[in-house]
């Protein structure tokens, strides 16, 4: 039975992009669907310095080369939601905002997106102090101070970008120490403008028209203090995109995918790539890896 694609690619991250040039250059005939604009959660990253080859470089910048780099070899990229799948025969059918579309081999490269902390005023004040990107909301805090919530690679470096522009950054973190990497934590820790926050946890963020403070509550001595800020940048993890795969194959307890070291997911056919996968490194040198790694599993099931 004839398919649309022979490959159909669901993410334009790294992963996801790494994935369209090299099966292009199979001669697969390739799609690749994105929602949102290419470049995924990288394309929200001011500056990407361990990327290597390139020294320094934004996260933007560097999704529109791969994107115009997976063109070139002829990928075609579509701007659509897919929002279900479902398998039989060895035929992949995905239901998308734009009909059905069919493949016989499917990577999966849909990312993941950042957790809400859930704080009493996080949602009625998102967008109006409240912020999951600095790179896109930072250049607002000038002069002001603002607070940054978590304690991973992403709270740090965030932190760290927004000192171009507020006058003070807090760094609220729930442990005593951060899990972010140890040259980060270096920076912070000689960054005059960053404040570190530490055993506490946001108790609610306070505003009406604009953040105004927040409400911080130290998890040793119980003692509930307020931060004045006007913005506050919540950096707390991240969720995958998964929900459209729900009852289709096997995900771990947090809804990443579960693959073999080749990227084959429990349904043949279908392999996944990127910050999708249930893994411990959530890189783009990773993301990037697991694309070449997916696209050519998903070339050689197509050939047997
Ligand atoms: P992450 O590593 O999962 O860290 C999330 C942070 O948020 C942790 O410090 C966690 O605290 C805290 N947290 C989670 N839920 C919380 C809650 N309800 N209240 C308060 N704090 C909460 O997430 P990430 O920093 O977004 O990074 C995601 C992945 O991307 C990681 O693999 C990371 O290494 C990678 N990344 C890499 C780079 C880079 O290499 N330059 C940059 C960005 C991201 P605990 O520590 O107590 O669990």
């Amino acid at each position: 039975m004839t398919t649309d694609y022979e490959i159909i690619i669901v993410g334009g991250g790294p992963a996801g992009l790494t994935a369209g040039i090299y099966a292009a250059r199979a001669r697969r005939k390739t799609v690749l669907l994105e929602k949102h604009g290419t470049g995924g959660q990288m394309a929200l990253t001011w500056e990407v310095e361990n990327y290597p080859g390139i020294e320094k470089i934004s996260g933007y910048d560097l999704g529109q080369i791969m994107e115009r780099q997976a063109r070139s070899f002829g990928l075609e990229i579509r701007s659509l939601e897919v929002t279900g799948v479902a398998s039989s025969g060895g035929v992949h059918r995905l239901s998308t905002t734009e009909g059905e579309l069919s493949c016989r081999a499917l990577i999966i490269a849909s990312g993941s997106r950042y957790n809400h902390l859930g704080a009493p005023g996080e949602s009625e004040l998102m967008g109006r102090g409240v912020s999951y990107c600095a790179t896109c909301d930072g250049a607002f805090y000038q002069g002001v101070p603002v607070a940054v919530v978590g304690g991973g690679d992403t709270a740090l470096e965030e932190a760290m970008f927004l000192t171009r522009y507020a006058s003070r950054v807090f760094l609220v973190h729930r442990r005593s120490e951060f899990r972010g990497t140890r040259l980060l934590q270096e920076r912070i820790a000689a960054e005059p403008k960053i404040e570190p926050v530490l055993d506490a946890v946001v108790e609610r963020i306070e505003g009406k028209d604009g953040v105004t403070g927040l409400e911080v509550k130290n998890l040793k001595s119980g003692v509930v203090s307020r931060l004045a800020v006007e913005g506050a940048f919540i950096f707390v993890g991240t969720t995958p995109n998964t929900e459209f795969l729900r009852g289709f194959l096997a995900l771990d307890a947090k809804g990443f995918i579960e693959t073999t070291p080749n990227l084959e997911t429990t349904i043949p056919g279908v392999f996944a790539a990127g910050d999708v996968r249930s893994k411990v490194l959530r890189q783009i040198s990773t993301a990037v890896g697991e694309g070449a790694l997916a696209a050519t599993m998903a070339d050689h099931h197509l050939s047997h």
